[in-house]
């Protein structure tokens, strides 16, 4: 077995700490890496917390990886050793049923494998994430990270980036559309950036009014502060689609009546506690559509980094020593990100 080190929470009220554990030997389709960065997504603290119950304790979360390949499996043909590499939420998934066979490895009929608090397939007990010093997985799922990304602020598009760019791509979002974002975190400032890369006339909505400068900064056409029912008003029947970022219930009644005649906001944000029932209504009356959308198959996770790579696109971070991850969750808690936080792995070793 290959010994790891990492941080783990061991129960849902712990302080994640200094954890050791085993990971698989490399077989032959596996590919190995040393993690040199892992972003800190708001899905680790639910995770880690136990907020969606079901988290299988010790858990190592992480799952917006970037290494370096130390060793490939005898049939690996996609790597080799010393290639940056990422790894997203999924580790398997079963590849025969017809989502697997589309690419949307995430909507697997027969569950995925996540990169951490998952039913191991291959070695049994549960997987670990990447708040660790190394991991194994197969080669389906391990990404390409081109040398023109910056390795830590490429970490978080394995989640943050991917889960944004999936929907904006799926609901077509492109030039002439008015497209809204709602929440500038981790997702929200991915959200930001990609959909004006696309060419999207975006405008973020924020609860943090001191953000404006930085939404503006980061690709934002217009600010509104969700909480100030004029500016709210102003923008009622407007929007072609929004996206949803909010990692905590609120009134989604808020954000429909803003969509124009057949537009639909997709959730991505996965609050602990149900937001409150929307009003059919505001979808009645307007043909409106309200929709969810998770994470990204591996296809289109490879051509977002790529797309990525090739406009410069990187998310804007703060380096943070694994020492520290405890506080950072608190911060995160305050919505106090600029925009995700990154463990430097290197910290482990000290
Ligand atoms: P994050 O960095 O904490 O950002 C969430 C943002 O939501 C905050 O920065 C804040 O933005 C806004 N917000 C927080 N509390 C709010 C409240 N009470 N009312 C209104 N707005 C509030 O979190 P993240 O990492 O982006 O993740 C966001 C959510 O997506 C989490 O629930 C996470 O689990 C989920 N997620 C889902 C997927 C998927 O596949 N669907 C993938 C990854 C993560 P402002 O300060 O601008 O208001
Ligand atoms: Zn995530």
């Amino acid at each position: 077995m290959l010994k790891s080190q990492g941080y783990a929470a061991q129960n849902a009220s712990s302080p994640l700490a200094p954890f050791s554990f085993e990971r698989r030997e490399v077989g032959a389709h596996d590919v190995q890496l040393d993690i040199l960065f892992c972003g800190v997504c708001h899905s680790d603290l639910h995770m880690a917390r136990d907020e969606w119950k079901g988290t299988a304790f010790p858990v190592v979360p992480g799952h917006e990886i970037v290494g370096r390949v130390t060793k490939v499996g005898a049939h690996v043909t996609k790597f080799k050793v010393g290639q940056t590499v990422g790894v997203g939420c999924m580790v398997d998934s079963c590849q025969t049923c017809p989502s697997c066979g589309e690419g949307l490895e995430q909507y697997c009929e027969n569950g995925f494998t996540g990169t951490y608090s998952a039913p191991d397939k291959v070695s049994g007990g549960y997987t670990y994430g990447g708040y660790a010093n190394n991991i194994v997985v197969n080669e389906k799922f391990v990404l390409s990270v081109s040398d023109k990304l910056d390795p830590a602020g490429a970490a978080p598009l394995l989640c943050a980036g991917i889960t944004t760019w999936s929907p904006l791509r799926h609901w077509k979002v492109g030039p002439g559309h008015k497209v809204g974002i709602v929440g500038l975190g981790g997702l929200g400032h991915m959200g930001v950036k990609l959909a004006h890369a696309m060419g999207a006339h975006v405008v973020l909505f924020t609860t943090s009014p001191d953000k404006r400068e930085d939404a503006l900064r980061l690709g934002a056409d217009e600010v509104v502060v969700s909480k100030d029912a004029a500016q709210m008003a102003a923008h009622a029947n407007s929007f072609d689609f929004i996206l949803n970022t909010v990692a905590a219930q609120h009134n989604l009644d808020a954000f429909m009546v803003l969509l124009k005649r057949e537009g639909t906001m997709t959730l991505v944000g996965l609050p602990e506690h149900p937001h409150p029932s929307p009003s059919v209504a505001n979808f009645i009356f307007k043909r409106r559509h309200l929709a969810g959308s998770l994470i990204g198959g591996i296809q289109e996770t490879q051509e977002m980094l790529d797309f990525c790579a090739e406009h410069g696109i990187h998310s804007d971070i703060e380096i943070i020593k694994i020492q520290d991850i405890n506080q950072a969750y608190e911060r995160m808690l305050k919505s106090d990100v600029k925009y995700r936080f990154v463990i430097d792995m290197a910290s482990l070793a000290a």
